[in-house]
């Protein structure tokens, strides 16, 4: 450390505590006019209205933006209920970085929503915001790193926000007290910059003020009452207010308002700090302010404040520091405007990677940091919309990243609140990814991860390992741990790929081939010629039964309701004829229906039918039995013939069909058997108790030892089920895509008499013609495969995007599926697809790649050839 900064840093302010300084971004560049960076006068404390539509609880910057879009949207009796002041919370000490970059997909959407709105704000509401935009560059140092914005390039060239890869060159000319010794490259964004919180907050409400929404203040809430209408009683010490909805947008108090309608949100609080630095000759001496730089190595953001700079370090998850005691004994009473105390030498290590990238911090004085609380999730995502369990109860909370979230956050919600549907698809927010099986351990474990990974590579296929396993696993667990590389899929641990002697194991992740290649290929094989055996524990499986239960999932699914015995792939579609959901859908009794869905979309799934059951005044029962059922996925041409040695049932191709289920006894134990298999290959699904998963596994490969059964993992499946053609839902369907564009017209029937939500809207759609069409593409690559949302490219203008893909062991050669123009989706059509940094060409295939057995063996019956 340079001796100017240890001077410097015996010369530091005592960290505030308890007061009010107004935002960091009141001290910005643009000197603030009106009445914005002033305190608020507080109104004089008042319920004002007994009823409203909407309760929000919490006046932070989230909770304001909704009743900000709530209110432009029309509705009326829009209230927000603020305990003590707007910003009050997280918001008001914010750094206020906004930036359009997102690694998500769908979260570039809330991100660029915000910024257009942030621009226009001050002109609305005659607030000024202190919104600065001198874009920002994320700095690579590796040529990992390099990479990483070369896959990150691919990804967002299909969004309209400006991104640009640019040279050293380029970044010392945007920034130029930038040490470029270790700069290979940048990642630039034009449009980002940062905001004063405090008056974005301000010129929200008085924009939600405008439009008729109420926000009180300081009025608490103190418990929730729900009524058996679905209503609340909005429990405060000024009275009650009964609300058709709450909205749980209380930052890091969320959990306490959780714990009032029985729910243990998976928050945490975590300690961030930011330093100011005093007036920085060079700084000074500039004649346009620097653009934000992210230095992803050295892991922190950095911008100009005044004629200073700013920044924040994120510590490494074993430095860095919970407030795990908030969530055992909840906030203390009067937290909210203080500051926790600063730690320098937490953070010095990042203080010197900045002094070494901006040498003229080296002879900055510090002259104040911010250490304050921001409310973290297991994955650092917030968690938004309704929450499953509790009917009218939605949240908007857990934001690692509020400022940027709150705008595009607040239009999102309003527009799902106010149309019964999310306007587009961000699953990835959905709060019931989470369950029971987030305890406040794993929370932790994961926050501090999540938090010291901030600016770690975000590889394809990313694992991570804080926190695992949790409770939630498998009955095979033990018996696979050691011999597979596992993944996470919502508290389940999955095989992904089986090691073998020789192979390379672990998890060694890359944006190119590495160790798994070789041994899925072998896995492939093993399916595709011999049998293999998965556990698919993870499904969601429900039973539904009950004297509505028929007219229930014929309202519900697009397909038609399965006969006893048999099995349907059927899909929930949203009123505007979206896919909210596929299940596979067993008719075990009359009346009784056994439904799975994917590991990740169990509580979405319920929630949305449990919802539809209310609605409705269905007489129907639903039972989630995800974590007492196991599953074992059994495929590949001796698939029968296993299985038939563990049973005197015939399993025949003329006794068990295709799509028929069943109960049958394995070596005497108990399974729900549907003959049916993502692979495409003849095989089963076994629904068995968890507790019998070894005793069952175990004798199934105690039956296959002279057809040298053996195991595979979810890798080898996806490229099974790629080569296919089957979509996966969460990547060719999701509430961005109707069932017609995603080529599932076999299973949607419009002409079935049960009016299923989203027949109407997609008989329009069908009518009016469709725009674009998923499409098979092959390529050849180079030792790179496209993994989904990669651009697609047509005579050099991007038209389209991946959803997923693989290498095709079968074709040996790349293969994706892509959403392209209709007019570009015809069978031969010649195009390239984006993979790091390179255009592949690329050519349309008749699909499927393979056949799938249940067709072959169809075609050989007729004495066709099976070949695809
Ligand atoms: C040091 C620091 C720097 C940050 N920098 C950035 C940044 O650069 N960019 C960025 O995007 N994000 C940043 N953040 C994160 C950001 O501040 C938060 O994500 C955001 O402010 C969260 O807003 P919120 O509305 O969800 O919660 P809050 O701002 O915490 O608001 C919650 C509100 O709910 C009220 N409340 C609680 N309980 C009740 C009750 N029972 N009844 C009524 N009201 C109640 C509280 O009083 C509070 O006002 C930073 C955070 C910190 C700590």
């Amino acid at each position: 450390m340079g001796t100017v900064l240890r001077g410097a840093l015996r010369r530091l302010r005592p960290p505030r505590r308890g007061g009010w300084p107004g935002p960091p971004g009141a001290a910005g560049l643009r000197p603030l006019g009106g009445g914005a960076r002033g305190r608020e006068e507080n109104p004089s404390p008042s319920l004002g209205k007994d009823r409203a539509d909407t309760v929000i609880i919490g006046g932070g910057c989230v909770g304001v933006s909704l009743a900000y879009h709530l209110s432009k949207a029309g509705m009326k009796n829009v209230v927000l209920l603020e305990k003590s002041e707007l910003t009050a919370g997280s918001t008001w000490h914010a750094a206020g970085l906004t930036t359009y970059f997102h690694p998500g997909i769908n979260l570039k959407k809330i991100h660029s929503y915000s910024i257009k709105l942030y621009e226009n704000l001050e002109e609305e509401t005659g607030q000024v915001v202190g919104f600065h935009q001198p874009g920002s560059i994320r700095i690579a140092s590796t040529p990992t790193r390099v990479d990483e914005f070369k896959y990150q390039m691919t990804r967002a060239g299909w969004h309209p926000t400006e991104q640009y890869l640019i040279t050293p060159e380029k970044v010392q000319e945007l920034f130029p007290l930038l040490n470029m010794d270790t700069v290979l490259a940048g990642l630039y964004n034009p449009g980002d910059g940062h905001i004063d919180p405090y008056s974005l907050t301000m010129a929200l409400a008085a924009g939600a003020r405008k439009y008729g929404a109420q926000l009180s203040y300081p009025v608490q809430v103190t418990n929730l009452n729900s009524r058996s209408d679905g209503t609340w009683e909005v429990e405060t010490p000024l009275g009650v207010i009964q609300a058709k909805r709450v909205v749980n947008t209380a930052g890091f108090w969320a959990h306490e308002i959780g714990k009032m309608v029985g729910l243990q949100h998976p928050l945490i609080p975590v300690h961030h700090q930011y330093v100011v630095t005093s007036s920085i000759p060079e700084v000074k001496a500039l004649k346009r302010e620097l653009p934000v730089i992210r230095d992803l190595e050295g892991s922190y953001y950095l911008r100009q404040e005044r004629d200073g700079l700013l920044f924040g370090p994120y510590e490494r998850q074993e430095k860095m520091k919970l407030q795990d005691s908030w969530v055992t004994n909840g906030v203390p009473p009067g937290f909210g405007k203080e500051l926790f105390e600063s730690d320098l030498d937490r953070i010095m290590e990042h203080i010197e990677a900045a002094m070494e990238m901006v040498p003229v911090l080296k002879q900055a004085d510090i002259i104040n940091t911010i250490a304050g609380p921001i409310t973290y999730s297991p994955d650092i995502l917030p968690m938004v919309g309704p929450h499953q369990g509790v009917r009218n109860y939605w949240v908007a909370i857990g934001f690692g990243y509020g400022i940027i979230h709150a705008g595009g956050i607040g239009k999102y919600l309003s527009d799902w609140i106010l149309e019964g549907e999310p306007p587009f698809d961000l699953v990835e927010l959905d709060p019931n990814r989470y369950g029971k099986w987030t305890t406040t351990e794993y929370t932790a474990a994961k926050a501090r991860e999540s938090y010291g990974f901030n600016n770690i590579v975000g590889y394809p296929k990313e694992e991570r390992f804080a926190g695992r396993p949790t409770k939630r696993v498998s009955g095979l667990y033990d018996l696979l741990k050691s011999k597979c590389s596992m993944g996470f899929h919502a508290g389940w641990e999955q095989p992904h790929w089986f090691y073998k002697p020789g192979d390379e194991t672990g998890y060694k992740p890359s944006f190119r081939r590495t160790n798994w290649f070789d041994p899925v290929g072998r896995e492939y094989k093993q399916v595709m010629e011999k049998v293999g055996v998965i556990d698919l524990s993870p499904f969601g499986k429900f039973k539904v039964k009950g004297t509505d239960s028929v007219k229930l999932l014929d309202h519900l699914f697009a397909n038609v309701v399965p006969k006893v015995g048999s099995t349907n792939i059927s899909h929930m579609l949203t009123p505007r004829g979206k896919v909210y959901a596929e299940l596979t859908v067993s008719q075990l009794y009359p009346g009784e229906f056994m439904l799975v869905t994917g590991s990740g979309s169990e509580l979405h799934d319920l929630r949305w039918i449990e919802e539809e059951v209310v609605r409705g005044g269905y007489k129907a029962n639903i039972e989630n039995m995800t974590d007492e059922m196991g599953v074992l996925g059994v495929a590949g041409p001796y698939a029968r013939h296993v299985l038939q040695k563990l049973t005197t049932e015939d399993l025949s191709d003329s006794s068990f069909k295709f799509l028929q289920s069943r109960h049958l006894k394995l070596s005497d134990i108990a399974v729900t058997a549907i003959r049916i298999s993502y692979t495409g290959e003849l095989g089963w699904e076994l629904y068995h108790r968890k507790e019998d998963a070894v005793a069952l596994y175990s004798a199934i490969m105690e039956a296959g030892q002279k057809e040298q059964i053996d195991n595979f993992g979810t890798y080898a499946l996806n490229a099974l089920r790629l080569e296919k053609g089957f979509r996966a839902w969460g990547a060719e369907m999701n509430c961005d895509t109707n069932p017609l564009e995603a080529g599932l017209e076999y299973f949607i029937k419009l002409n079935k008499p049960a009016d299923f939500i989203g027949k109407q809207a997609l008989k329009q759609i069908k009518e009016k013609g469709l725009k674009r069409r998923l499409a098979c593409l092959t390529l050849k690559t180079d030792n790179v495969d496209p993994e989904g949302n990669e651009s697609v490219w047509h005579n050099g203008k991007v038209i389209g995007n991946t959803t997923s893909g693989c290498f095709s062991y079968g074709a040996q050669q790349s293969l994706a599926f892509a959403y392209v123009p209709t007019e570009l989706s015809k069978v031969g059509q010649n195009l390239e697809v984006e993979l790091l940094g390179k255009n592949y060409s690329a050519t349309i295939i008749q699909e499927p790649l393979v056949l799938t057995e249940p067709t072959r063996t169809r075609l050989q019956r007729k004495g066709r050839s099976p070949k695809a």
